[in-house]
């Protein structure tokens, strides 16, 4: 039977006439609906990803119909299209039938067995019954639908966004103007440019449109008139721009890209503190190193033609990625540069002298696709208008992209070759994994939470970081030189040198202290009244352990095993993880190695684990919630774990855990992993409370295990419900919230009933203001990135306890983060 997807910019739509569709054709016509986005409100878009996953969801061999709302809904499924693998795309029709009468004439025929081709037409016929009833000829209607070129229609419109019709509202035009059947033109009345076809958008970009031009739009062909009417409007709307989008008015060094305001005060960006320390140097924007092309004469222009085609789609795949990936952490708004990304990769006007020259002139791939794409630039730099000509940038970026994958470049990893700060919009995990500490004098990004993986990653590495600056650091100059404080969260932007020599002697004084304290640091930290606290290090890899152990570690308090399953194509098999953790616990020589099971899923997605897509992934099957889903992924990682601990000090704990029974099927998945090996290995089991509901019901929990570790990364996220990496609600996520150290102070006292220690291992544990506190709390084990174990075991030896739970006592009694400061400052 012929699959159908309705694709519509609204998620209730797509769901309400995909009902309607059913009540027609039946419980089990193949229907899968892609509407909204993927967010938890499934606010108003179109997301390709999204489509195409529908249209993998209604695959049939015998085809798949794939119906469309209005604009992008009709771009986004092109470029489902695309992400298909080639061999299925054949089987894809996409109609321009009624979406509503056409989604229900489909269903109706695909369920007596119909060819795709049949229900296709009988879709496209969908309006007859209503254009019959109202009288109309329907004859003369569905013969008009085949005539090109015979109505025309023009209209004049006046440009009203203040900075013209840059990417976004280009992208717009171009996105409407696609969804008609009708050719259009664009003349620039004001500045003679002209005429443009509308279905590129380097062609609308060069019209040099600013605010108050007059644009003269002409359709012809069959729906000319709706073309029109729809272009009208859209301009009538400012091309949909939100009045917050656009470039910065400032008197800074900034390049024209789009930035907003966001985070910027004379001459100081503000950002969330990611990871402590300061950095004085130029800025290095993450970019694309220069790719040489070979020169010399292609022979073969279809495989040159293939490889062309083969870098746009991977291009596209991955621009729809971090597409959805902004959606979701950003919203909508943010995304929408990446359409116009994706409208560069399917433009004419790069595509065809590209194309071109590989046919005509024996170019190989990469020498045309490097030519076109530097034309176009090039025309874009001749604009009169500073933003519209900064556009150049995103166009050399795109083209670069699909330049790495024809000559088979990897472009993942950002690297300073000479020392900066680097300026990103975000970084992953892997990216930051990749980074040169000697480079990377500091890192500053425009998204992200300070608790986000990548900052985790930036302090691990200890360098200073900043993140969620806002757009404006992106539209720094490069090569600008800023001062990064990663404790207060400012840039200061081109500082006087008087500033920059006090600042320089502030990070000499800072430097020193440090130098000092990590003299100590291999000894173990005691409270002045001789409690011994184990101050530990959180690593992703084996090899983090050695350099952790230098920097004074006690063990390992958390060893996010999630790492060795990223970057690769399958998953480690039970013998790589043994030796991964065997490395670990070697490294250790001794002391003990907490492994924390899987904890994959919403922010550490593991693509070949091939997770079903979630409104809420946070609140998804993430974590243990994982392991007890595919269970045979948790036992092999727990026969690794006894392997291991048959021969050094092993812990091991689940990630996520909320409630008893989740526990419980861990603790037996481990007594499985037990019989599977016959193992007698003594192991420490623990919980990691990261779920308000772990901490709250922690005496239970500890009942059934030795230790409850706390993560206050996760933590704050639930209790606070604030994304951890979204930087609008970075100042929510605040660990020292005092409903966040209640749970804390919760978690110890069920902890003590049965007499188990407490440990914190979220980011919490490596802020040495907070070290006082913790141990007030109750808390004996800290784990925390390995620059920070000198700072927090010197702030460790400090700490009489008595004091310590007076403080404690004060902060729980208080409403606000803020209010825990003070006494943290006073004390
Ligand atoms: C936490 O949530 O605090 C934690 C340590 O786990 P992760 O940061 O890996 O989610
Ligand atoms: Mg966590």
């Amino acid at each position: 039977m012929v699959g159908i997807v309705l694709v519509s910019h609204s998620y209730r739509i797509a769901v309400g006439a995909a009902e309607l569709a059913r009540e027609m054709g039946g419980p089990d016509v193949r229907l899968e609906t892609a509407g909204g986005l993927d967010t938890p409100d499934h606010a108003i878009g179109t997301d390709a990803v999204l489509v195409m996953a529908a249209i993998e969801r209604a695959w049939s061999d015998d085809g798949v119909l794939v119906l469309m709302d209005l604009g992008s809904a009709v771009l986004s499924a092109e470029m489902a299209l695309d992400l298909l693998p080639e061999e299925r795309r054949a089987g894809v029709v996409l109609c321009e039938a009624p979406f509503v009468e056409g989604a229900v004439a489909a269903a109706v025929t695909a369920k007596l067995g119909a060819s795709l081709d049949d229900v296709a037409r009988e879709a496209r016929g969908g309006l007859a019954g209503k254009v019959a009833h109202l009288g109309m000829d329907v004859e003369d209607e569905t013969a008009s639908e085949v005539v090109v070129d015979e109505g025309s229609s023009t209209a004049t419109i006046t440009v009203g966004n203040p900075h013209g019709l840059h990417a976004r509202p280009a992208a717009r035009f171009v996105q409407t103007a696609s969804a008609f059947d009708a050719r259009v033109d664009v003349r620039n009345l004001t500045n003679g440019r002209g005429p443009a076809n509308a279905a590129s958008l380097n062609a609308i970009a060069i019209l040099g449109a600013t605010e108050g031009h007059q644009l003269e739009i002409s359709a012809s062909g069959p729906q000319a008139a709706e073309v029109v009417a729809a272009l009208s409007s859209l301009a009538e709307r400012n091309f949909d721009e939100h009045p917050s989008s656009g470039p910065p008015a400032t008197s800074m060094p900034v390049a024209d890209t789009g930035a907003e305001t966001v985070g910027m005060a004379d001459g100081v960006l503000r950002g969330h503190p990611a990871s402590p320390g300061i950095a004085i140097g130029p800025i290095a924007h993450f970019h694309v190193p220069t790719i040489d092309v070979p020169e010399g004469r292609a022979d073969d222009a279809d495989a040159e033609l293939r490889a062309l085609d083969d870098a746009l789609e991977a291009t596209a795949i991955a621009v729809a990625a971090q597409r959805s990936a902004i959606v979701v952490r950003a919203g909508a708004q943010e995304a929408e540069i990446f359409d116009a990304h994706l409208l560069f990769l399917r433009d004419e006007a790069v595509l065809v002298p590209a194309r071109t020259a590989i046919r005509d002139d024996h170019a190989t791939a990469a020498q045309a696709w490097r030519a076109a794409i530097g034309n176009t630039a090039a025309a874009w730099d001749d604009l009169d208008d500073p933003y519209l000509r900064a556009r150049a940038a995103d166009l050399r970026s795109i083209g670069d992209q699909v330049l790495a994958h024809i000559v088979g470049v990897e472009l993942s990893a950002p690297r300073l070759t000479t020392e900066g700060v680097l300026v990103a919009a975000d970084l992953t995990p892997a990216d930051t994994a990749h980074l040169d500490p000697d480079m990377t004098l500091g890192i500053a990004t425009a998204h992200g939470g300070p608790t986000s993986h990548a900052a985790v990653l930036a302090r691990s590495l200890g360098i200073p970081a900043i993140v969620g600056v806002g757009p404006a650091i992106l539209a720094l100059v490069e090569g600008t030189t800023v001062v990064l404080d990663g404790d207060d969260g400012s840039v200061l932007v081109e500082p006087d040198p008087d500033t920059t020599a006090r600042i320089g002697t502030e990070r000499g004084r800072r430097l020193t202290l440090l130098r000092e304290m990590k003299v100590r640091a291999g000894e173990p930290a005691m409270t002045t009244d001789g409690t011994p606290i184990e101050v530990a290090a959180n690593v992703g890899r084996p090899d983090e352990v050695g350099p952790a152990v230098a920097a004074g570690a006690d063990g390992v308090g958390l060893f996010r095993t999630e790492f060795l399953f990223m970057d690769r194509t399958t998953m480690p098999d039970e013998d790589e993880q043994t030796e991964a953790y065997r490395a670990a616990a070697e490294a250790l020589a001794g002391r003990p190695l907490l492994l924390r099971t899987l904890d994959a899923g919403a922010d550490k997605p593991i693509p070949y684990l091939e997770q079903p897509v979630e409104s809420n992934p946070f609140l998804g099957v993430r974590g243990v919630r994982l392991g007890l889903a595919r269970p045979e992924l948790l036992r092999t990682q727990l026969r690794a774990v006894l392997r291991v601990a048959q021969d050094h000090p092993v812990r091991v704990m689940f990630p996520m855990v909320a409630t008893t029974d989740e526990l419980d099927g861990a603790m037996a998945s481990l007594e499985g992993a037990r019989d599977d090996l016959n193992s007698t290995a003594t192991l420490e089991t623990g919980v990691m409370v990261e779920v308000p509901s772990a901490a709250l019901i922690a005496s239970a929990l500890a009942a059934k295990v030795d230790f409850l570790s706390i993560g206050t990364n996760d933590l704050t996220q639930y209790t606070l419900a604030a994304d951890r990496g979204n930087e609008h609600v970075a100042g929510l996520s605040d660990a020292l919230h005092p409903a966040v150290l209640r749970l804390i102070r919760t978690t110890v006292e069920g902890a003590n009933t049965h007499g188990r220690w407490v440990g914190v291992c979220g980011e919490l544990a490596g802020d040495p203001t907070a070290t006082a506190l913790l141990l007030g709390l109750g808390v004996r084990e800290l784990s925390m990135s390995a620059p920070a174990i000198a700072v927090v075991k010197h702030a460790v030896r400090d700490v009489d306890l008595t004091s310590a739970e007076a403080i404690a006592s004060r902060v729980l009694a208080v409403a606000s983060a803020s209010q825990v400061r003070e006494i943290l400052v006073q004390a």
